[in-house]
């Protein structure tokens, strides 16, 4: 109904006139126009003009329980009739948001009791940046102020969140990064590892986080901050030897590690979060995205004993917040979520059945003439294109063979990512193994018209 008040044409030139989209140039989209998305079911989307599309994405990694749940969409009808909105400053709270609280606790980490709530990625790793520069402060440590990230990571847009990011197209706008942060390598095996066996190379990998501290000297070190698999930065999946010894050096010189699990939380890697995947014991954790399935906006900050403690004995009054902290509607949606992804045992279907199965279909990519390298954990998934796969050579980045791939995907009706060569995917948690299968029929086609 919404499509047809108006031409497509019509839609793509209203939204040229007035909509300055994200990470977009303007000016080419509006020679384009976009394509309007207007209905979504299951893992399918359609288009103004009626195509339907395999969302191989989850909208930006996020719809992880598929489109149109009922229980949450009533989630949020019944909350917004009863509360649509009341804040948690000055004392006060919500039901959903301490029923939220609670279930966090429940399925994230033992170390994890606490939660601080936003309501994106970027501004959940904002919350980071002054929690733990609050922390040590408050331990008497005021000069640990520096922040280690790592290059092509992405932590968000905002100041900070684009700060710690490592994309060097982003620190050119904006007068970036803020200070006191700095970037590592990232442990791309693949591009940088050379002749070395993959665990070798991680633990090679995780040595130039030592080597960062001593550089910076420990003592003015807060916090290395990561995502267990970088997901925009293109699906990098460490080696297995990577984060055990980033936690180790971490341990070393009494670092806080930050898990970055706004993709990676939440079931996508076969276990509630990327960290318990990955092996490592986060001091604290940021989420978005997953956690409401993208209904609706929420984010937070998982706050573990070590640092909720000492927030709460010596403290006060922590100075920072945001009037949608603990949204209720938003909380409401995600305790409606977690229960659905509890009752269809979800995070199971990835880590025993969907997930190793994209893992052997993903195998049998290789041969393919294009593709060095093709992987995934539980339900991430890489296609690296390559000139030459024997050398590991990339292609010039002028000749932009991934938005060539991104471009035959999308007319053949499947959202798949390019992040340069790099193809990426993450379906929605909830696709069966016919619909893995659907979905590799076209990746083959379109790698195929690639060519
Ligand atoms: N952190 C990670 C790992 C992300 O992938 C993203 C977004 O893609 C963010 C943070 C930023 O989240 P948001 O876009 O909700 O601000």
């Amino acid at each position: 109904a919404q499509a047809t008040r108006r031409s497509t044409r019509e839609w793509q030139q209203a939204d040229a006139a007035h909509f300055l989209h994200p990470f977009t140039d303007t000016a080419a989209l509006a020679k384009k126009g976009a394509r309007i998305i207007t209905k979504a079911e299951n893992i399918y989307l359609w288009d103004s003009e009626g195509h339907k599309i395999l969302d191989g994405m989850s909208g930006l990694w996020c719809v992880n329980t598929g489109y149109s749940q009922p229980s949450l969409i009533e989630a949020a009808n019944r909350q917004m009739k009863e509360l649509p909105y009341y804040n948690a400053f000055f004392q006060t709270s919500t039901i959903p948001a301490i029923e939220l609280a609670e279930l966090l606790a429940q399925v994230t980490p033992p170390q994890f009791k606490h939660v601080f709530y936003g309501t994106s990625g970027s501004e959940s790793n904002d919350t980071v940046v002054r929690l733990v520069r609050h922390y040590w402060a408050l331990q008497g440590q005021p000069e640990r102020q520096v922040i280690i990230a790592r290059k092509n990571g992405y932590h968000g847009s905002t100041m900070a969140g684009a700060s710690l990011s490592g994309m060097a197209y982003m620190h050119a706008q904006g007068g970036l990064p803020i200070p006191n942060i700095t970037h590592i390598q990232q442990p791309f095996w693949y591009e940088l590892g050379g002749d070395m066996s993959p665990d070798e190379f991680g633990k090679v990998a995780a040595g130039w986080l030592e080597e960062r501290i001593l550089e910076v000297g420990p003592e003015k070190v807060a916090a290395f901050i990561g995502e267990p698999i970088q997901g925009a930065g293109g699906v990098i999946i460490p080696p297995k030897t990577y984060w055990p010894e980033i936690q180790r050096i971490c341990d070393k010189y009494g670092i806080l590690l930050v898990s970055d699990e706004v993709i990676c939380g939440f079931g996508r890697t076969g276990n509630w979060f990327g960290c318990e995947t990955m092996g490592s014991k986060p001091d604290l954790m940021t989420f978005a995205k997953g956690v409401t399935a993208g209904y609706v906006p929420l984010g937070g900050v998982m706050v573990s004993d070590r640092v909720a403690d000492v927030l709460i004995e010596k403290g006060g009054e922590f100075e920072h917040g945001y009037t949608y902290s603990g949204h209720p509607v938003a909380c409401a949606v995600a305790v409606a979520n977690i229960k659905l992804m509890q009752q269809q045992k979800l995070v199971e279907h990835v880590r025993d059945d969907v997930g190793p199965y994209l893992a052997q279909q993903f195998e049998t990519l290789r041969d393919h003439p294009l593709v060095g390298e093709a992987v995934s954990c539980g339900l991430m998934g890489a296609i690296q294109l390559v000139k030459d796969k024997a050398t590991r050579q990339f292609f010039p980045s002028s000749l932009e063979v991934g938005m060539v791939c991104r471009g035959h995907c999308f007319g053949n009706g499947l959202v798949m990512r390019a992040v340069g060569d790099r193809m990426v995917i993450a379906p929605p948690l909830i696709i069966t193994r016919a619909q893995i299968d659907e979905m590799m029929t076209l990746i083959r086609r379109c790698l195929d018209l690639t060519l």
